[in-house]
């Protein structure tokens, strides 16, 4: 068994589809499952459809919907011409499911709704593609995540039920032996069936789910990029392709914050030995990058990791006390209930420092509350930076003509607040 991934923008367009039967055509031998995410930018819309629902924005809800829909529509008289119908109705009854909507009331449970609504980006995607690759002649069918991944009651961030999930995936994958298995990523139910989802990008972690469950021989992602390269591209001109990593250094590296595959997605592959291939679709022959169990070449290239608009944030006590575990405890105890995420945190004697995504945070509610026991003082839009593996020379170079706020060291790893 392989499994393949294939995010939105490797369906963004009827091009984007037809390419994926293509790559199924020169790659996809041997048993297959294939987890796609919503076309293109579909969950960011519907995210807007829930929160129009929610404000009670008609106009807003519709027109969002309306482009939606015709988006899709488009990609489907490209892909069937005059054999579209059939597709398409099944469509049209999701969108005419998703519009009735607005005329119930929103619950109070906004996690709940927004599964149920935000998780048909995928369905609609995975009918399509499904569609088209029977279209094709190939043996594809449509499998629903919303009854093969099982997770807990958190909606917008499932936990998997690895026991249950693993019977639910194992029980389907043997019913279906000659079919190549289409089923959505991002997406999965509770035990009562109700629909949750993983968390947003969650896609590359459904991939190695069912690699788990069906202990594939291989994952591969397929991107818009020619692997994991050493640092966003954006921020930094001369990038280089990792070709082959372990899953101890892509864990590191998505802990810090590199983006190219989501957090969750090593651990499972890593238990079970499972390599993952980061390709792209672009150029489906080229090597990308392997991430395995050997660490070998982990340290030949040093890797950047940037996060901009950060927000620095010094808590003190305000008697002149020191900070020690009770004070800590204070902290961290405001922290969780304002659901803060930390970047990287300091203390001295007499101060905590944290460093936190500005976007991420609401500052005033978050001082109010910690200005309630704390002296807070806290410094705007600042740059994180992350080295792998660095040197003197790549230390000079990064951090020439800025200020260095703070730093932490270990072997492998520098991080520098910079302004
Ligand atoms: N469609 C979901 C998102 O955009 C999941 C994914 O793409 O991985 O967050
Ligand atoms: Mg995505």
């Amino acid at each position: 068994m392989q499994v393949f991934k294939f995010g939105g923008a490797s369906v963004k367009n009827a091009q984007a589809v037809k390419n994926v039967a293509e790559i199924l055509k020169n790659h996809g031998s041997g048993r297959l499952i294939i987890v796609v995410s919503a076309m293109d930018k579909t969950t960011n819309a519907l995210e807007v459809i829930i929160k129009s629902w929610q404000q009670r924005n008609e106009a807003l809800f519709s027109e969002t919907l309306e482009e939606l829909a015709a988006k899709h529509y488009a990609i489907i008289d490209d892909l069937f011409g005059m054999k579209s119908e059939g597709i398409r109705s099944k469509i049209e009854g999701i969108i005419a499911e998703i519009n009735g909507k607005f005329q119930k009331n929103f619950s109070d449970n906004f996690d709940y709704e927004y599964d149920q609504i935000v998780s048909l980006g995928e369905v609609i995607s995975t009918k399509i593609i499904t569609a088209y690759l029977q279209e094709c002649g190939f043996d594809a069918v449509w499998s629903d995540a919303r009854k093969l991944v099982r997770t807990d009651r958190t909606f917008r961030n499932g936990n998997v039920d690895w026991e249950a999930t693993e019977r639910l995936i194992r029980n389907y994958v043997n019913d279906h032996p000659n079919n190549i298995i289409v089923t959505q990523g991002f997406v999965g139910h509770t035990p009562e069936y109700f629909t949750t989802t993983l968390g947003r990008e969650g896609s590359d972690y459904t991939a190695a789910i069912f690699a788990f469950c069906t202990d594939a021989e291989k994952v591969t992602i397929w991107k818009d990029v020619p692997g994991m390269l050493n640092a966003d591209p954006k921020y930094f001109r001369n990038t280089v392709k990792l070709d082959q990593i372990s899953f101890k250094e892509a864990i590191e590296l998505a802990y810090y914050g590199a983006s190219v595959i989501h957090p969750k997605t090593i651990k499972p592959l890593q238990n079970k030995s499972i390599p993952l291939y980061v390709k792209s679709f672009l150029n489906p022959g080229a090597e990308g990058t392997i991430i395995q169990e050997n660490t070998e070449n982990d340290n030949k290239i040093p890797s950047y990791i940037f996060k901009k608009n950060q927000l620095l944030i010094s808590v003190m006590p305000t008697d002149f006390s020191f900070i020690a575990e009770s004070s800590l405890q204070k902290i961290f105890r405001c922290l969780t209930e304002e659901n803060v995420t930390i970047n990287l945190m300091q203390n001295s004697a007499v101060s905590f420092s944290f460093l936190a995504d500005a976007e991420k945070i609401q500052l005033e509610k978050l001082i109010a509350a910690l200005s309630r026991e704390f002296k807070v003082r806290y410094n705007e839009n600042l740059e994180l930076v992350t080295i792998r593996h660095y040197n003197e020379e790549i230390i000079k170079e990064i951090t020439g003509g800025k200020q260095q706020l703070m730093s932490q060291t270990d072997r492998q790893t520098i991080r520098l607040v910079l302004k």
